[in-house]
């Protein structure tokens, strides 16, 4: 009988897989890579040689919303085909994955066993090189077109953390190279100066793909967002402008003072 396990591989290729995942890729039938990277592909190849990659299906001019569909597809044919499946994605597999969720779902519904185990997001890296606490401040999380296109209610007293801001805008979803997106980009800014002073500093941020390598942090002025140069692995950092005021009607309630309340 079939059966689909999901697991993340880390964002830098050593290391950061979980004992875990390493164990279910090795004991798969068959092994599906969302990687993005040959190195990282090659280190997972080496546990499993029976390991095929997803991203023939990412065509520039195909939307993404075909592609994610596609994989699922790909992944679900094999496990109702009765394979001991495994799908490996970069970072966390659930976090900003579409197919991964989607091929659970679908394999669910056929009755059959799927699961996903967590793995070690670019969220993840970036609260350790970063030394951002999600707890310090509260924190926003979201994917940059989202954040142009809807009416979000963003507060500028939590850190905001803004996802594949090199596509913002990007309504198609079918661009596969982070130098198009100037007019996405103005809009954003446009956004974030609603909210914030123009010499607001923002962080540019890539962790290392590679063991050896740093991770690259570049900070910029709100004012000169629009000429920062982006990948498609940058993730947009706005910092808190600082813990918000205490609401005194609530501590009143409990009988309390901002001195008791630490
Ligand atoms: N599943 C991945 C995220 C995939 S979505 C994870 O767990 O991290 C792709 C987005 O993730 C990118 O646009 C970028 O915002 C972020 N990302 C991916 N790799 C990154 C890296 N090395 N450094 C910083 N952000 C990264």
């Amino acid at each position: 009988k079939g059966q689909l396990i999901v697991v993340g591989t880390g964002i830098s290729v050593a290391g950061q897989m979980t004992l875990a995942a390493k164990s279910h890729i090795e004991n798969a039938d068959i092994v599906f890579m969302g990687i993005m990277n040959k190195v990282g592909e090659h280190a997972v190849k080496n546990l499993n040689p029976n390991s095929i990659s997803l991203d023939d299906l990412y065509q520039e001019g195909k939307s993404r919303a075909v592609t994610y569909d596609q994989m699922a597809d790909r992944i679900v044919q094999a496990v109702s085909d009765g394979h001991k499946v495994c799908v490996a994605f970069y970072g966390h597999p659930g976090v900003f994955v579409t197919p991964s969720h989607e091929a659970i779902r679908r394999v669910r519904e056929l009755g059959l066993n799927a699961q996903m185990l967590p793995g070690v997001s670019a969220e993840d890296c970036l609260i350790a090189d970063l030394g951002i606490d999600p707890s310090r401040f509260g924190c926003q999380s979201y994917e940059a077109t989202q954040f142009l296109f809807r009416d979000y209610r963003i507060d500028p007293y939590m850190t905001q953390i803004i996802w594949q801001i090199g596509l913002a805008g990007e309504a198609s979803l079918s661009v596969l190279d982070a130098t198009h997106n100037q007019p996405g980009l103005v809009m954003l800014a446009d956004i974030l100066r609603e909210h914030y002073p123009d010499n607001h500093e923002l962080i540019i941020y890539e962790a290392a793909t590679l063991p050896i390598c740093e991770p690259k942090i570049q900070k910029i002025l709100l004012s000169e967002l629009t000429l920062a140069k982006l990948t498609l692995i940058s993730t947009l950092v706005v910092p808190s402008l600082g813990l918000p005021e205490y609401r005194q009607d609530r501590l009143a309630k409990l009988g309390l003072t901002e001195q008791q309340v630490i």
